[in-house]
């Protein structure tokens, strides 16, 4: 059998560094907002060039709590718009409906399944304040021209980085792309904990304060609260896997890169869309190898019949959720066909080529 994803394989990667890690951090006696935390935020600021990291419970905290952290600076209201690619995962909608902003879909570019930016200006009214960019799949998303509309009106670019880490644009990562980012470190991501973890990434002081405090029952000084705030942090234990495995993984991207650039040269149906491949080498980590066919369904089954794993990422876009009724009516003809026809193929650090192989043969034979 070929797994979709190996995380036991993916872990043992590091066993002994990780298993002494996790020993230490366990007889410290320490376990919440302690040096493993505090390490891991400094690395992942260096890592990244952003000037602050702050570690988070999970992804979708960490996107919650920069619209949060704006409405208490008052840079935000409810009922502002943020507008977001329509195909995303859902995570990056909730992110803004929890905070009672209005998500403005917006329609990707078919051939990099990222936000067309070309599309982002006719959504633009007097109550947008955000553009929400995801590079989706392990993709960087960027331009000159996206960075000019939003200081044209004033908007707030926030990158969904949950898929992305290790990925750059023009050499800036993403990350420190746009004013803030979100980052999850689901143990499925490219860099991932044994658990549920995500940081904040951010230049501005005083959001990173905001977010800090939020995070941390909205207090910045012990038993002294300026915000409602919730209970949001990355513990020490998740800090310390983390910290493990930050070390390796440029070197797991390049693995990824290596499988990745293996599909595209080596997968020629004619029935079967690749990824197009990225503008350079450092722009996508490949968090998902995503192929479209019309015959997703009837490949995927195939695919399991010969052993092989693959997923939908996604099947259902947000705004046609049943949490989302009052979208339902809404139509995207981009990202519904995106949805209807994308299959993800295995993908890892751990994969072999010898595995990639026996994949690229498989669908080479589909008919
Ligand atoms: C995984 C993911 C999230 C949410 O991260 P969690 O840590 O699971 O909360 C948000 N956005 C995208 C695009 C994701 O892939």
């Amino acid at each position: 059998m070929i797994k979709f994803l190996d995380l036991h394989k993916i872990n043992m990667l590091h066993q002994d560094e990780t298993e002494q890690r996790l020993l230490k951090t366990f007889r410290s006696g320490w376990y919440l907002l302690g040096q493993e935390v505090k390490q891991f935020e400094q690395e992942l600021s260096a890592y990244t060039g952003s000037k602050h990291a702050i570690g988070v419970a999970n992804g979708l905290d960490a996107l919650r709590l920069i619209f949060k952290a704006y409405i208490e600076l008052g840079e935000m209201q409810p009922g502002d718009e943020v507008i977001v690619p329509a195909n995303t995962y859902i995570a990056s909608v909730l992110a803004i409906t929890d905070n009672g902003l209005k998500p403005v879909f917006t329609e990707p570019d078919i051939n990099t399944y990222n936000i067309d930016v070309a599309g982002i200006e006719e959504k633009i009214t007097s109550r947008t304040k955000a553009i929400m960019i995801v590079h989706l799949y392990g993709q960087a998303v960027f331009s000159y021209g996206l960075e000019q509309l939003a200081q044209k009106h004033n908007l707030k670019i926030i990158e969904d980085n949950a898929q992305a880490i290790g990925a750059r644009w023009n050499d800036i990562s993403t990350g420190n792309l746009g004013d803030a980012a979100g980052f999850s470190f689901y143990p499925s991501k490219n860099l991932g904990a044994l658990g549920d973890a995500g940081a904040v990434t951010t230049s501005d002081d005083i959001l990173a304060k905001t977010v800090r405090a939020l995070a941390n029952y909205g207090s910045g000084e012990k038993y002294i609260n300026n915000y409602q705030g919730l209970n949001s942090r990355l513990d020490e234990i998740q800090a310390a896997v983390l910290n493990v495995k930050l070390k390796y993984l440029d070197a797991e991207n390049v693995r990824r890169r290596e499988i990745a650039g293996y599909y595209i040269q080596n997968i020629n149906n004619p029935g079967i869309i690749l990824p197009q491949p990225p503008e350079d080498g450092t722009n996508h980590v490949w968090h998902l190898f995503v192929i479209r066919t019309k015959e997703r369904n009837r490949l995927q089954a195939y695919l399991l019949n010969k052993d092989i794993q693959t997923q939908i990422h996604y099947p259902v876009p947000p705004h046609k959720q049943q949490a989302y009724r009052e979208y339902n009516h809404l139509s995207f003809p981009v990202t519904e066909t995106i949805h209807n026809e994308v299959l993800s193929l295995p993908i890892s650090p751990v994969l072999t080529l010898e595995e990639a192989r026996t994949v690229a043969e498989a669908i080479n034979n589909f008919k």
